[in-house]
């Protein structure tokens, strides 16, 4: 039989449950396929850096295949509407018989993946996994069988159902016996593609394991100390290499439990699952809600609020110039590397949210545009939340004050400094406040005064959430 693996966001040979599949039979003969789909990419606003990320990988992984006797094809399709008619046409030229490929579950994908399995009709058996996740969507519900809309009681259900059945991650497929192949020739996708700082997230499998292992050993026991951070690297590192799917979470479980066996009872190793437990909530959550996929509030009132359209303030947080020191260091961050740090995602949504009474669509749109991690799930949950229009979100009267939130995780300012240099000038914790520190010393600074002030701009959105929450 000829067997076909269809890769998408899961661009690994270890732990692949639908490359696992495939192999299964060792009398099958295995292709696989990756379809670029650059019409389609423009309209989710994929990064430039998440492209050449996983141009990267797809090159990669055309290697590590071909030497296992797999050789994966690349082709273009404009958007996903396309693919099923190359899909098709690739199957019957190849005489495919089954085709093998990992759930997505936004609703774009899932649309697509329908119409291709409609299109291959029973001339070719489809097989779906769910490989991107610890435990599959649906498999975790309440007492009446609904999705948890709150996330402890979720997160306690969930590390339940982990100690009773911990999944079990699979190695790489051994060689096929024809042996090796030619990898085909290398397809260069028609996107923009910018690249990612090689200290920052190193291309490639192994650089991932290897990073994992590393992160495991000797970083995860500080994690809760250090996270909140961003000075200090405490976190793994480790979010373009589950979003592009070069990494599993069930090898960052099994990575976590090597080093901290009790992690899955609450002991050391326990808070950095639990961010892999927030990562599926949101998976779960949006596969349940495809609203979510859709530009819509999980919370109806919110729906309500009057957001201000400033697009000059809009570009001045953009861009990193908003005269409060931490949200310009985490907004230049992002654009300069692609990466931001979580405590710094929260602080500059909530900015961008509640200080400039700006829609939290046009920070979502804005991240996953910059974002070499973007992730729909992820990035719709934390918008969402940092707006307040989510499920367990931040209540809508909690307002974060950016001045405080750089004077407690980067007291001294080291990392703002890194980020803002024209702030180097600006001693210790002055540099929080930078315009009083120039005016008491008569010093004229390169950088922006604050574009609004904090109390009124809190008081304006403590006001705009309440008539919307009156009408609701
Ligand atoms: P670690 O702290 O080491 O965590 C390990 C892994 O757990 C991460 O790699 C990630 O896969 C997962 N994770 C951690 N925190 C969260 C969380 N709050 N929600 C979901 N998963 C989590 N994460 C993305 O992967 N893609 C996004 O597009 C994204 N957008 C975000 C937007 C906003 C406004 C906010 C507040 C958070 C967003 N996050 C997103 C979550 C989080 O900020 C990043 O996952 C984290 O900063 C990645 O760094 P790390 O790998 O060092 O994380």
């Amino acid at each position: 039989p000829i067997h076909l693996v269809w890769f998408r966001n899961d661009l690994r040979i270890h732990d692949n449950l639908a490359l696992a599949a495939a192999c299964r039979n060792s009398k099958a003969r295995v292709l696989a396929l990756f379809i670029a789909t650059p019409g389609q990419w423009r309209l989710h606003n994929m990064a430039p850096r998440q492209a050449w990320f996983i141009q990267q990988h797809v090159d990669m992984l055309q290697a590590s295949l071909a030497a296992k006797g797999i050789p994966l094809r690349v082709l273009a399709a404009h958007d996903f509407a396309a693919c099923a008619g190359v899909i098709k046409t690739y199957c019957a030229d190849n005489d495919v018989d089954a085709l093998f490929y990992n759930y997505q579950y936004e609703l774009n994908e899932r649309r697509r993946d329908a119409a291709v399995e409609k299109a291959l009709g029973d001339k070719v058996l489809c097989q779906g996994f769910d490989d991107s996740v610890l435990l599959a969507p649906g498999s975790i519900t309440t007492g009446n069988h609904a999705m948890y809309k709150v996330f402890t009681p979720f997160s306690k259900a969930f590390l339940h159902r982990l100690r009773e059945e911990t999944p079990m991650r699979l190695p790489a497929p051994q060689a096929r016996e024809s042996g090796a192949v030619k990898a085909p020739a290398h397809c260069r996708f028609d996107y923009p593609q910018q690249e990612v700082d090689a200290q920052l997230f190193p291309v490639g499998e192994m650089a991932a394991l290897y990073r994992l292992r590393q992160f495991c050993r000797h970083a995860a026991k500080d994690y809760l100390a250090q996270r909140d951070f961003p000075a200090l690297n405490g976190t793994s590192l480790l979010s373009a290499y589950l979003t592009v799917g070069v990494l599993s979470p069930r090898q960052c479980l099994h990575g976590l439990l090597a080093e901290h066996p009790g992690a899955l009872e609450g002991d050391s190793g326990a808070v950095w699952l639990n961010q892999l437990i927030w990562r599926e909530f949101y998976r779960h959550l949006l596969t349940y809600n495809p609203a979510l996929c859709c530009h819509r509030s999980f919370i109806d009132w919110t729906e309500k609020v009057k957001w201000r359209n400033n697009a000059k303030a809009l570009r001045a947080w953009q861009e990193g110039y908003t005269g409060y020191p931490i949200i310009d260091a985490a907004m230049r961050q992002l654009n300069a590397t692609g990466w931001m740090h979580n405590r710094l995602r929260m602080v500059a949504a909530s900015f961008l949210v509640k200080d400039l009474l700006i829609d939290w669509r046009e920070g979502e749109r804005y991240f996953i545009s910059r974002l070499v991690d973007g992730d729909l799930a992820a990035n719709n949950g934390g918008w969402q939340w940092s707006a307040s229009t989510g499920t367990d979100a931040s209540p809508w009267f909690r307002i974060f004050n950016p001045t405080t939130q750089g004077l407690r995780f980067d007291a001294q300012g080291d990392f703002i400094r890194y980020w803002v240099p024209e702030l180097n000038v600006v001693p210790g914790k002055a540099v929080h406040e930078p315009w009083r520190w120039a005016e008491k010393n008569g010093y004229r600074l390169d950088y922006p005064r604050p574009i609004v002030e904090h109390k009124q701009a809190r008081a304006a959105a403590l006001a705009a959430y309440q008539a919307a929450r009156k009408n609701k």
